[in-house]
This record gives C-alpha cells, structure tokens and sequence, in this order.
C-alpha cells in the first residue's frame, strides 16, 4: 500500500482538494489564495453534482463530482463534508488512500481513531477545527495530529493555518470545547454585532451605521485584547467611569445573565459537538 513516496516539502509545489466544497471548504480556500500560499490551480474541489458549488471554480479552481479522482491527485485533503456524511465518504475514498496523502478532516465530533479505523493502515490524518473567518485569514483554529503523521505534516498543517490567522495544536480531548468556542463562536459574534445595531437602530441611528459601529466596536475591542496582553476585564474596568454611562449599561448586561449566557452557548455547542461523534 504505502510504497516509497517521499512527502513534498514545500507547500506551493503541493496539490490540495477539499472534499466537500461547502462554507468551510470555501473559507479556507479563499483565505489559501488571499494569503498567496497555494495557487488556485493547485486546489481541487469536490461536490455532488445535484448540488455543485460553482464559486470555487470562479476563482480558479479545480471543481470535480469524483471524490477519488480529487484524492489521487492531490497531496492534502481537507475532508470538509458534514459529519454524518463522512462514514460514506471515507469508504469511498479509502481505496485510493495511499502514503502521499495528508489527510485532514475538519468535521465536528469524528474522533482520529475512527477516521484512523476507515482508512488503510498507517494513513497520514490529522483533525482540525478551524472557523469561517479564515476566509480573512483572521481564522482561530487548532490542529490534533493523529498517530502516524511525520513532523513535516504537523509543520506543513501549522503554517497552511497560521496563514488564515491564529493556529495552535492542540490534543484531541480539547477539541469539542474548542469547537463551542472558536468552530461555532463566529455565530454568536454576528449575533452579538446585530443586536447592538438594534440598539443602535432603537436609539436612531441608521441601520447602515449601527451595524458597523457594532463591528467595528467589537474588532478593537479584540485587538485591545490581542495586543495590550492585558486581561479582558481590567480592560473593561478601565473604561468604567465611576457613575458613568458604562457602568450602567453593565449593570442591564449582567442583570441579564449575560456572561451565564455565553458560558452556555459554550457548553450547548461543545456538548452537541461530542454527541453527533
Ligand atoms: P456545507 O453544507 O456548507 O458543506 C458541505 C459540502 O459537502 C457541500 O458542498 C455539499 O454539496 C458537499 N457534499 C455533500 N455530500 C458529499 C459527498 N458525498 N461528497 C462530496 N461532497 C459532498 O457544510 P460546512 O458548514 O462547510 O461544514 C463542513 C464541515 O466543516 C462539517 O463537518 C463541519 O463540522 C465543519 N466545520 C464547519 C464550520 C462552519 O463554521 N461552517 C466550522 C468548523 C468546522
């Protein structure tokens, strides 16, 4: 099976294929070929044809029905299908699996061991968890390598992710409580920016305005964070004036269990994750 194939050390020489050309598929294209780390003619994609997904061909990619065809000619394969089709996928594909490919699966709650059980012996496979905003390389992702990955692939996956934002590894034990906070938190952020431009709205600012204000507020509060180093809530009592405005609009925020709020959508999303494994 495994024959003598020496792994390609440089990322642009090396062929990508998303298997499952979805959100995330598409994300991290996009965010691959904004970076300038591989080009589009190097990336293939794949989908049913009832249900083809044209905007990866638009920007110059490979777009195939044949799942195996895209494996065969690729060196790393990024199994972006949803978790409950996956089983089918990598019975599909295992044949075809051999030593030269990379295999990383980005599907929520699918352990390493099974992906491990569905492919041939000693396949190369890692599992990821990265989240949409990869699409403007400000990405926050980890990576779990699985039992027969060389270094080079833990090195090749840390800079592929590095390039669409913050990548960290991490061990598999921490992924599901990483997918309720980083996999589904862009979601509670977008919540989060139009609920304030309702406020926004209420209080009679323009629609347009309020969602960027919105926006805008919560990336420099991000960066803040990022950048002072310093921690979230000595940030927050520097700009609570005593008796001032935001002190009130605290007040409001924790008489509403906000913080219990985010700590369970957390939990719900880390909780969901580990029971569709
Ligand atoms: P999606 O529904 O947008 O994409 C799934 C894609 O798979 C579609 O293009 C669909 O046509 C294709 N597909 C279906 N059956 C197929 C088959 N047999 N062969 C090939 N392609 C097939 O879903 P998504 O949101 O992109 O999620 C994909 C994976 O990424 C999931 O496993 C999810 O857990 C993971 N993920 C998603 C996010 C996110 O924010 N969307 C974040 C982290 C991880």
């Amino acid at each position: 099976l495994m024959g003598d194939y020496t792994v390609k050390k440089d990322i642009s020489e090396m062929s990508l294929a998303f298997v499952g050309a979805g959100k995330m598929a598409q994300a991290m294209a996009k965010g691959f070929l904004a970076a300038g780390v591989v080009k589009a003619d190097h990336i293939t994609a794949t989908a049913p044809s009832c249900r083809s997904q044209p905007t990866l061909e638009d920007i110059g990619c490979q777009f195939t029905h044949n799942n195996k065809e895209a494996v065969e000619n690729s060196d790393i394969i990024f199994l972006s299908v949803k978790p409950h089709i996956l089983p089918g996928v990598l019975q599909e594909i295992a044949p075809v699996v051999t030593k030269r490919h990379l295999m990383v699966s980005v599907a929520a709650g699918v352990p390493l061991q099974f992906l491990e059980e569905k492919l041939p012996p000693k396949s190369r496979v890692m599992r990821v968890m990265p989240n949409t905003p990869c699409v403007v390389r400000q990405g926050a992702s980890v990576y779990v390598p699985g039992s027969h990955v060389e270094k080079e692939d833990s090195e090749i996956i840390k800079s592929l992710l590095s390039s669409l934002g913050y990548c960290s590894e991490s061990n598999e034990g921490m992924i599901s409580a990483v997918t309720g906070l980083a996999g589904s938190g862009p979601a509670y952020a977008f919540t989060a920016i139009d609920a304030l431009a309702d406020g926004g709205v209420k209080m009679g600012l323009p629609r347009e305005l309020s969602i960027k204000l919105a926006a805008q507020t919560l990336l420099g509060a991000s960066k803040m964070v990022l950048e002072t180093g310093k921690h979230p809530m000595q940030l927050k009592d520097d700009v609570c004036s005593p008796g001032g405005t935001t002190i009130y609009a605290i007040h409001k925020l924790e008489s509403g269990g906000f913080r219990n709020l985010l700590i369970d959508a957390v939990e719900g999303a880390c909780l969901r994750a580990e029971a569709i494994a």
